[in-house]
C-alpha cells in the first residue's frame, strides 16, 4: 500500500508527497487535473497506480551502424552538431545524430529553421529512408521525434493508457516518469517482510516503476502480482479490523420466540435450506456478537419468508427492524409480505419511500417503537429518522447499495445484527473478496412444486414467431412480462418500451397491456400490480424493474429484446419473476442481428442452466467481477491490478495473514506498522463490512 512518503525530497525539487492533489505537478493546470479527475486520477498516487491498459513493443528500433539502403527504418540518435548550406537558391538544413555504433546526417531542403530545433545532447526518434553513400548514412526529411532525455515513447516497452479526450499517450507517460523520478527513493513500502520474502515480492518502488516502464514483459506479471497483493491485503485487513472491532461491542439481547413458534402459523413448511437458514440465523441473534451474514439464494427461493421470521423474532421483545430495498417497487411489495407474516403476531409494519405521505408521522411512530418492522429504500438513511431500538438491519438486493450507504445505516445502531441478502448468487471467491467479514448462508433449493422452466435464445428472425407464441399463451389466459433495454426511443435502433407497446397492442388488440417502469408512480405503479395479479392485464411491458421485486407467481413467460443489451445475472433475475409457480413457464431472450459472437455464447449459458451460482460463476469468467456486481459502486478500494477470480490463492494468502495478525494483535515483522496505515486510510471510521 501506498500510503506515505518522506517530507521532503531533495532540494530545488519541489515538495510532493503520494497525497499530493496532481494539481501540484508541473504541467498540470486546472483543465489538465479536471481531465485527469474524470479517471479517478485525484492524487499522486492514483496517478502512480493508474494501471496501463496494454502496452506496445517498440524496442526494435535500428542502431545507427545497422541501417540498410533503401528501407524505411526508425533509428533514435542524440543531436550533436547543426548548420545550414546554401545549395543554388536553396538553403539546406543539415543535423548529424549520433548513437554508440556511428552518426546519421539528416537533411532538410528548403528549411533552414530545422537547423535550430533540436536540442544538442537530446534523444530523437527518426524515421525515414535510408541513403548510404560516400558522404555517409542520411536520411532526407525525416519523421521525427523528441524524446528528451529519456527513452520514453519508444525504443522500448511503452505504455498505453485508457485516457479521455484532451489527454495524450505521451503527456501522461511524461507525467507518471517525472512523479516516480522524484518520489521513487522516498515511497515507504509498508508491506510486512515476511509477506514480502514468503511470496518473494519486488518492493513497492521498483513494482510501480516497472508496471509503467517495464524493461521486458517477463518483469511485468511479478510487478502486477506485487502491486495486487497490496490491494488485496489493504481490504482483508480492513474486514479483520472490522471484525476485531464488533468484538468489542456490547451484549446483545436474548430472543424470546423459538423456531417453531415462528414456522408454526405458515402456511407451507419450510425447504430444507430455509429451516437451516433461519436457525442460523436466530442463533446469531442469540449469540454475544452482532451478526453479520449474507444471506443468498437464488430468486424464488424463498428468502423472504426466512427475513420475514427473523424480524418478527427481534421484534418479538419490543426490538425493530429495518429493511432498505433498492427500490419503491421492492419496498412495497416487502411491505405487503412482512405485513402478512407479522400481522399474526401483532406487530406493526411501516413504509418509507420517497412517496411515503405523512413522514414525520412515521418518524415519529418508528422512534416512539410502534412500529416494529420498517420496510423502505433509500429515505431510511434520513439523518432525521431515530430507532427506538433497533435491533435488526436487512438490506436486500445489497449489490445496489453502496458501502457507504450500509455504513449509514448501521451507524442508526452500530450493535444492531445486519442480513445482507442478494438475490444474484454470489461465487465464493467474489464473497470472499467483497464480503470478507460477512458470513455466508445460502438457501440451495426451492420450494417443491415448481413448474419447469425453459429459456430460448432466438435471433431476430424469429421474434415473430415468439410473438405468435405469446399469442396463444395470452388466449389460454396466460400472463408475462415484455422487457427492452429502453424507455422510449433514443439511441436508433434500440428497442423501447414505447415502440413495443405500440406494437403489441396492434397485435394483441384483445389482452390489456401496459407498460411498467422506474418512471410509473406509485399509485398507477399499485393499480397495474393489482390489475395483473387479477388478471385484467395480459403483459406487462418494462425495462429491467421488474428485475427486482415483482413477486407475481401466476406470470409465466418473458420476452426479452435485444437481450444482449443485459447481464447475463440480470436476465437470470428477470426470468425468476415468471417461474414461481407451479406452472411452467418460458423465457425467449431474443438477440439482434449486430449481437457478438460473445454475446451469443454468453447468452446461450441461459439456454443450458437454470442455476444462479452456474450462471453467475460464467458471468464472472466471462466478464470480470466489476461488471456484475460494479465492484466500483462498493465504495471497496478498487482492484487495479487483483484479477478475481485468477487472484484467488493471493487473496486466500492475504485473508488468513490479516485476520490472524489483527485478531491476534500480533504486531511484529512489521505487521504494526502496515496495521496502524491500513486504520488511517479509514481515517478512524469504523469500517463494518
Ligand atoms: P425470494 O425472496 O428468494 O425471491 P420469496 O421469498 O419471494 O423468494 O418466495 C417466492 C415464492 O415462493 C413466494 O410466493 C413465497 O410465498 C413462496 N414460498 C417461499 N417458501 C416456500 C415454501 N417453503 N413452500 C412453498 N412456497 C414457498
Ligand atoms: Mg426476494
Amino acid at each position: 500500500m501506498i500510503s506515505s512518503v518522506k517530507k521532503r525530497q531533495k532540494r530545488n525539487k519541489p515538495c510532493l508527497s503520494l497525497s499530493s492533489p496532481v494539481g501540484a505537478l508541473p504541467g498540470v493546470g486546472p483543465k489538465r487535473e479536471a481531465l485527469l479527475a474524470d479517471l479517478g486520477i485525484r492524487t499522486v498516487a492514483d496517478l502512480l497506480t493508474f494501471a496501463p491498459r496494454r502496452y506496445l513493443d517498440r524496442r526494435s528500433i535500428r542502431k545507427i551502424a545497422d541501417l540498410r539502403p533503401g528501407e524505411s527504418q526508425t533509428v533514435i540518435a542524440q543531436a550533436r552538431s547543426a548548420n545550414i548550406k546554401a545549395l543554388k537558391r536553396k538553403r539546406i538544413a543539415t543535423v548529424d545524430f549520433e548513437d554508440e555504433t556511428g552518426t546519421l546526417r539528416c537533411v532538410w531542403f528548403g528549411q533552414p529553421y530545422m537547423a535550430k530545433h533540436f536540442r544538442p545532447k537530446s534523444f530523437y526518434a527518426l524515421s525515414g529512408t535510408v541513403r548510404i553513400d560516400r558522404f555517409g548514412i542520411s536520411m532526407i526529411h525525416p519523421e521525427y521525434e523528441d524524446l528528451g532525455e529519456d527513452l520514453l515513447h519508444t525504443g522500448r516497452i511503452v505504455p498505453l493508457y485508457s485516457l479521455k479526450k484532451g489527454l495524450g499517450q505521451r503527456q501522461m507517460r511524461s507525467l507518471i516518469k517525472f512523479v516516480l523520478d522524484v518520489l521513487s527513493d522516498s515511497i515507504v513500502d509498508l508491506l510486512p517482510s515476511t509477506v514480502r520474502n514468503e511470496l518473494n515480492l519486488c518492493n513497492l518502488s521498483e513494482a510501480l516503476r516497472t508496471i509503467h516502464f517495464p524493461s521486458c514483459f517477463d518483469e511485468l506479471e511479478a510487478a502486477r502480482k506485487r502491486l495486487a497483493l497490496d490491494e488485496l491485503l489493504l481490504l482483508q485487513t480492513l474486514f479483520a479490523l472490522g471484525r476485531l472491532n464488533r468484538r468489542q461491542q456490547k451484549r446483545q439481547k436474548r430472543l424470546s420466540m423459538s423456531q417453531s413458534d415462528l414456522e408454526a402459523g405458515l402456511p407451507f413448511t419450510l425447504t430444507r435450506s430455509q429451516t437451516v437458514a433461519l436457525s442460523e440465523i436466530l442463533e446469531s441473534m442469540n449469540c454475544d456478537l452482532p451478526m453479520r451474514r449474507l444471506l443468498q439464494g437464488d430468486v424464488g427461493c424463498g428468502k423472504t419468508v426466512v427475513l420475514s421470521l427473523a424480524a418478527i423474532a427481534a421484534c418479538f421483545d419490543g426490538g425493530q427492524v429495518a429493511v432498505m430495498c433498492p427500490t419503491e417497487i421492492l419496498a412495497e411489495q416487502h411491505y405487503r409480505t412482512f405485513s402478512s407474516f407479522a400481522s399474526d403476531f401483532g406487530i406493526e409494519v411501516g413504509l418509507l419511500t420517497a412517496s411515503s405521505v405523512g413522514r414525520n408521522q412515521i418518524f415519529q411512530q418508528i422512534e416512539d417503537g410502534r412500529i416494529g418492522i420498517v420496510v423502505g429504500t433509500h429515505s431510511l438513511l434520513n439523518q432525521d429518522l431515530r430507532f427506538g431500538d433497533l435491533r435488526l438491519i436487512i438490506i436486500d438486493e445489497e449489490q445496489r447499495f453502496g458501502v457507504l450507504q450500509r455504513l449509514n445505516l448501521i451507524e442508526k445502531n452500530p450493535e444492531a445484527h445486519l442480513i445482507v441478502v442478494t438475490a444474484t448468487p454470489i461465487p465464493r471467491t467474489l464473497a470472499l473478496a467483497i464480503y470478507g467479514d460477512l458470513d455466508v448462508i445460502t438457501i440451495d433449493e426451492k420450494p417443491p412444486g415448481r413448474g419447469s422452466h425453459k429459456t430460448r435464445v432466438v435471433n431476430m428472425s424469429e421474434r415473430d414467431m415468439v410473438l405468435e407464441e405469446i399469442g396463444k399463451r395470452l388466449r389460454l389466459g396466460e400472463q408475462g412480462y415484455f422487457i427492452c433495454p429502453a424507455l422510449s426511443e433514443g439511441e436508433h435502433g434500440i428497442s423501447n418500451v414505447e415502440k413495443v407497446i405500440s406494437e403489441l397492442r396492434r397485435r394483441f388488440g384483445e389482452a390489456k397491456i401496459t407498460a411498467l417502469t422506474g418512471k410509473t408512480d406509485r399509485i398507477t405503479r399499485e393499480t397495474i400490480l393489482r390489475e395483473f395479479r387479477e388478471k385484467q392485464i395480459g403483459i406487462i411491458v418494462g425495462t429491467s424493474v421488474i428485475e427486482v421485486g415483482v413477486d407475481i407467481p401466476q406470470a409465466t413467460f418473458l420476452v426479452v429484446d435485444q437481450a444482449e443489451r443485459f447481464g447475463l445475472s440480470q436476465l437470470h433475475q428477470m426470468r425468476g419473476r415468471v417461474a414461481r409457480s407451479s406452472n411452467d413457464s418460458i423465457s425467449y431472450l431474443i438477440f439482434s442481428d449486430s449481437a457478438s459472437e460473445i454475446a451469443r455464447r454468453r447468452l446461450a449459458v441461459l439456454e443450458s442452466t437454470f442455476d444462479g451460482f452456474e450462471v453467475a460463476e460464467q458471468d464472472l469468467l466471462m466478464r470480470g467481477p466489476g461488471e456484475i456486481i460494479g465492484t466500483r459502486q462498493h465504495g471497496l478500494p478498487e482492484l487495479k491490478f487483483a484479477k478475481i477470480p485468477d487472484d484467488l490463492d493471493l487473496m486466500v494468502y492475504a485473508r488468513e495473514n490479516a485476520f490472524r495478525r489483527v485478531l491476534e494483535d500480533d504486531r511484529s515483522e512489521g505487521w504494526g506498522e502496515w496495521i496502524d496505515a491500513v486504520s488511517g486510510v479509514t481515517e478512524g471510521r469504523v469500517v463494518i463490512v
